[in-house]
């Protein structure tokens, strides 16, 4: 017999997402390894035994005291993974949403001094506590929504010390929200006013980089190419540094232009590319033949006022792995993975399966999360939510909806009074 300290049954299904090779690709994408009328036992806070509810009771044992909880009329879904956010900044831009409606572009913004640039002066100008203690709540209300773990890019001190100071607060937030973070260098996110670009290119590339080798600070470096920003030429220069010292590689790869961003990161073998909303057919084509998986950003356009979408379909049909993240920043600041596995469907036009694995098993694989992040397993964390509804695939129709329970570890978070 198994033996657990905690067994939830009578679930109308769980997504366990256990089955299958990591990342999920093609038709493979859509397959959520269901349970119906599932059972979820839990000893220790790891999941032990995961199964229809008759199959789970016959063979767990409950220890004394166990608690047992009945679900029905709910489902249970991993917890999400965030693939992508710039969620550590100072200061806000909601002053911005009417530049925004009378037509200004992001790269227009940022020429006249605003956009990342203000975000770069609040953030430079912020102590670390006003830094930690924002990004916190913003990191709890998404632990609130289902994420337990979070990707957090560097990139709005955009110098070697502040970039470096970013990055050394990352485990004080992870301790701070008690989610899991990957830490990501994006110190070529814009240029740094006021200073050479060619001087910075250098320091990034001779100094900052080992120096966050060296203090392990950060698990994957990032570029953000785009014209205006950081060509192909010199993303290549800084990501091929940092592969050398052992770091994974991200892009920020055509997001307002095809610059051939997808093709770089193919190229390079990168872990994933990030935006493509202008990605070429070419594009998508070397990202599934290098084995790319590429994170969307759904909601984005739609903050951003833009008439582009994030091509789910398009890059799902051509066999390329689809992650998601929310992209949260002061330009899109949305903390709800539902919300983002909404916009995923409605917008980018994945099935709501599609979607869900985007959200678990795929962004972990983004993230560099060991195999086995983002299911529910037998022998893995009890990370997961439960929503009051009667199929998976309402959690994209019901856009924006909030767990009824969250576990961790196996332990309920949330208070009986704030259950939906
Ligand atoms: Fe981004």
């Amino acid at each position: 017999m198994i033996r657990a300290d905690r067994l939830l049954t009578g679930f109308e299904e769980i997504a366990t997402l256990s089955r299958g090779a990591v990342p999920r690709v093609g038709v493979a994408q859509r397959a959520l390894s269901l349970e119906a009328d599932g059972a979820i036992a839990i000893d220790a806070g790891k999941v032990v035994a995961v199964e229809s509810s008759r199959a789970v009771r016959r063979k767990v044992e409950l220890r004394p005291r166990a608690v047992v909880e009945e679900w029905p009329g709910a489902v249970a879904v991993p917890g999400f993974i965030d693939a992508h956010t710039h969620v550590l900044f100072g200061g806000d831009r909601h002053g911005e949403i009417e530049a925004k409606l009378s037509g200004a572009s992001f790269a227009e913004i940022a020429r006249s001094g605003g956009g990342i640039y203000s975000t770069v002066r609040a953030t430079r100008s912020a102590t670390d506590a006003e830094l930690v203690d924002s990004a916190t709540q913003r990191l709890r209300r998404m632990a609130r929504s289902g994420t337990v773990a979070v990707e957090v890019k560097s990139g709005y001190a955009l110098s070697h010390a502040g970039e470096l100071r970013l990055l050394r607060l990352v485990p004080t937030l992870a301790r701070r929200s008690g989610l899991r973070l990957v830490p990501t260098y994006l110190g070529a996110h814009a240029r740094p006013p006021g200073r050479d670009a060619r001087s910075y290119l250098r320091e990034i590339v001779e100094r900052t980089l080992p120096a966050i080798r060296r203090e392990r600070l950060a698990r994957f470096c990032d570029a953000f190419c785009e014209p205006g920003f950081y060509s192909v030429a010199e993303s290549e220069r800084i990501l091929r540094a940092a592969q050398r010292l052992g770091l994974g590689l991200k892009l920020h790869a055509d997001e307002f232009v095809d610059t051939g961003g997808a093709q770089l990161a193919a190229r390079l073998a990168a872990r994933s590319a990030e935006h493509l909303l202008a990605a070429s057919r070419t594009g998508h084509r070397a990202l599934a033949r290098a084995g790319v998986t590429a994170v969307l950003l759904p909601v984005t356009p739609f903050a951003s006022l833009s008439e582009l979408r994030s091509p789910g379909r398009e890059l799902v049909d051509a066999g390329v792995p689809v992650a998601l993240g929310s992209d949260c920043s002061p330009n899109s600041w949305v903390e709800s993975m539902p919300l983002v596995i909404a916009h995923a469907v409605y917008r980018a036009r994945l099935t709501p399966a599609e979607a869900l694995t985007a959200a678990t098993v795929n962004a972990a694989h983004a993230s560099g999360l060991p195999v086995g992040t983002g299911t529910i397993t037998v022998g893995q964390p009890a990370d997961f939510s439960v929503f009051s509804m009667r199929s998976v695939a309402e959690i994209p129709y019901r856009i924006g909806c909030l767990p009824a329970q969250i576990y961790r570890r196996g332990r309920a978070v949330l208070s009986t009074e704030l259950r939906t």
